[in-house]
This record gives structure tokens, C-alpha cells and sequence, in this order.
């Protein structure tokens, strides 16, 4: 029997539970800062979004509209989208936007490592992730497509003309969200707004602290359970997760997940159930909550020891807690993990 999730109902439940904000009552004492915020609400990138501003709520049509002007862009199924062409031609000029993407998005591809691949689209296809035909490929299908999955056949000339190897197509849906949180942040930084928080279908991105100058207090979901795994208190950070639950279809008992393997064409089967990512940067938590995920514990904690842009909370399979260091002092568990071990990975 094959049971289909819809991911509609999947984001509503990621809205409620992903992005726990503690709403303060108490007046600012500077009271330059308005304690109420102005909130956009808009369904864009195949999700539920909420913009949260205080001060600067007329920039939120603005803001929608740079989501949505970057969705129409690289939607990967939209028949007007510039990655639609390219994926179609196999060669095309695209605007600068979409170029400076492709490019932070092809660095992301190295530093994993590959286990980032934004040329896993037509694996992606197959699975049915995009459209919502579920099914497993066979491993004929799967091996014939792989020889198409490699980034490095993604080239990218000085006048944004982007050329892919024959039978190559490319899918940004691993970084797209993260994309958008920093370009959302960067207009509202700019133009004088110091508190602001954004929910792009579970996946947060704060500007400053809350009006009051404390911290946000960002709620990761469970991925084993309903309700949440814990809360993060951040300032300036996004915080990303990639989830095997956020969407996934099952088959024979078997639960197949969207983040691939580009190694196997597979879904990702690293131990891993989810993968949050805290940074400043939006784009690159975004890119490497997926690449994480397909990389499993070991890789990934070692990937993390040579940075030094992002923290992680990793939850495995058999419901074990991992967080790196920088986390320590920020990480408070939902009650029903309060006595759950908590493992420290550690730089030395
Ligand atoms: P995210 O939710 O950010 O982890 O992104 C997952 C989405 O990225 C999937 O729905 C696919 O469209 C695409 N994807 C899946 N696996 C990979 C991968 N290994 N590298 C790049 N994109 C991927
Ligand atoms: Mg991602």
C-alpha cells in the first residue's frame, strides 16, 4: 500500500511547532521599539511563510514580493522558471540573482563534498518528489540516471550564461528557502529595521534580537514524535532542518525521504533522522542541513571541526541527541527530552 503525505498539511504542522516565538508583553525602555510586530503571511516556494517585522511593516509587500519574484525564478517545475529553461535547453543567460545563487550554491557542492549535488534533479524526479507521483525507480533507472548527477558539470560564464553537461538538470530546492531569509534580512537591515524574524515553512531566520533585546526562541521540531525537541536562543542566526519527515512517502512498510544520496540515487540512509543548522547565514545553514543529513554523524561533526560558520543538532535514528559545542549554552530540551542525554561533540 503506498500512503502519500501531503505537504500542505506538513507545513502547516512545521508553522505550529517549528518556530516556537515568545511573544513579550513587557514594555521597551527605550521605547523606540514597537513591541508589537506587523506579520505577512504568504504560501510561496511549496510552503507556509510568516514574516514577522517590528517597526518597518512597510517593507513586508516588498519582502513577499522578493520571495516570490525568486520563486517564479528557480522553480524547478514552474514552466516560466529560468531553471526550467535551463533544464529544458541545457544552456541559457539567467539573471544575476539566479547566477550568484547558482554560484554559492555550487561552492556548497565542494565544501560537502558533493554530498550537496544541485544536479540530483532528475533523481529527484524519478523518486516523484517533485510531483508528487510517488514511486521507487528501479535500480536500472536509478544507475542510468546517476551518470547525469555531478555538479562540477554545472559551469557558469562571466555573463551568467549557465551551461550543463548533456542530460544534465538542476534542482535548487536544497537552498532556495535559505536564499530567501538572507535576502529578506538584507532589506530590512538595510533599511533600519534591527528586529525581525522569518518562518519560511519551519525553516527560521533572525534579524537582531526580539524588541526587547533578548534573545528569539526558535523550537526544533521532533522528528521521532509529535511537539518539540527542543529550543535554541539565537540573535542575528537562521537556524534550518532537514528532516526525513518533512516529506517522505511509504511503500511496503519502507519509508523513502527527499533527500538523496548522490552517491546512490537513493534516499539518504546516514542514521540520520534530522539535521538543524544554526548560522548567520542563511543560504549556507540551508545548503548544509541537506548536505549533513546525507553525510551522517561522523562526516558531518568533521565537516564542522574545520568550519567555523555554523553549529548543528543532530538527532539520529535511534532518537540519540548530538549538538556541537557553540550550542551548549543556548539549548534548553522540550519537556518530554528533559532527561534525555544530550551529546557534546567537541572540537579537540
Ligand atoms: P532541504 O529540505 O533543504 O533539505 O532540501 C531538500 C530538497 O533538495 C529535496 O526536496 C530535493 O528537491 C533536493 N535534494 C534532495 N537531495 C539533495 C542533495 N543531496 N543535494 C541537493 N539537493 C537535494
Ligand atoms: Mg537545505
Amino acid at each position: 500500500m503506498k500512503k502519500v503525505i501531503i505537504p500542505l498539511i506538513l507545513s502547516i504542522i512545521l508553522l505550529t511547532s517549528c518556530a516556537a516565538v515568545q511573544e513579550d508583553g513587557t514594555a521597551s525602555n527605550t521605547s523606540v521599539q514597537p513591541t508589537e510586530p506587523d506579520i505577512a503571511y504568504l504560501f510561496a516556494m511549496d510552503t507556509y511563510m510568516e514574516l514577522r517585522v517590528y517597526g518597518g511593516g512597510e517593507l513586508l509587500d516588498k519582502a513577499e514580493e522578493l520571495i516570490l519574484d525568486l520563486e517564479s525564478k528557480l522553480s524547478v517545475t514552474g514552466e516560466n522558471s529560468e531553471i526550467y529553461a535551463l533544464n529544458s535547453s541545457g544552456g541559457k543567460q539567467v539573471s544575476e540573482d539566479t547566477a550568484e545563487l547558482l554560484r554559492d550554491a555550487l561552492a556548497l557542492c565542494g565544501r560537502t563534498n558533493g554530498a550537496l549535488d544541485i544536479s540530483i534533479y532528475p533523481i529527484v524526479r524519478q523518486w516523484g518528489f517533485t510531483t508528487g507521483s510517488y514511486r521507487v525507480p528501479s535500480d536500472g533507472e536509478i544507475t542510468e540516471l546517476l551518470q547525469y548527477v555531478d555538479y562540477t558539470g554545472v559551469s557558469i560564464s562571466d555573463d551568467d550564461t549557465v551551461t550543463l553537461k548533456s542530460g544534465m538538470e538542476i534542482d535548487l530546492g536544497s537552498v532556495a528557502k535559505g536564499c530567501a531569509g538572507n535576502k529578506v534580512v538584507e532589506l530590512f537591515r538595510e533599511n533600519g529595521v534591527t528586529s525581525a524574524l522569518l518562518n519560511l515553512g519551519g525553516n527560521v531566520q533572525a534579524l537582531g534580537t526580539k524588541p526587547d533585546g533578548s534573545p528569539w526562541r526558535v523550537a526544533i521540531q521532533d522528528p521521532l514524535g509529535a511537539g518539540n525537541l527542543c529550543v535554541l536562543d539565537i540573535d542575528n542566526k537562521a537556524v534550518i532542518t532537514s528532516g526525513g519527515y518533512e516529506r517522505y512517502f511509504e511503500q511496503d512498510g519502507k519509508t523513502y525521504w527527499h533527500i538523496i544520496d548522490p552517491k546512490t540515487g537513493a534516499p539518504a540512509d546516514s542514521g540520520l533522522v534530522s539535521v538543524s543548522i544554526v548560522g548567520e547565514d542563511g543560504l549556507t545553514c540551508d545548503a548544509l542541513s541537506t548536505a549533513l543529513f546525507v553525510m551522517g554523524l561522523e562526516e558531518a561533526a568533521e565537516l564542522w571541526r574545520g568550519s567555523d560558520d555554523f553549529e548543528a543538532v543532530f538527532v539520529t535514528s535511534d532518537g540519540e541527541i548530538y549538538i556541537t559545542e557553540g550550542l551548549e549554552d543556548i539549548f534548553t530540551p522540550a519537556d518530554s527530552y528533559k532527561n534525555a542525554e544530550v551529546r557534546v561533540i567537541r572540537r579537540g
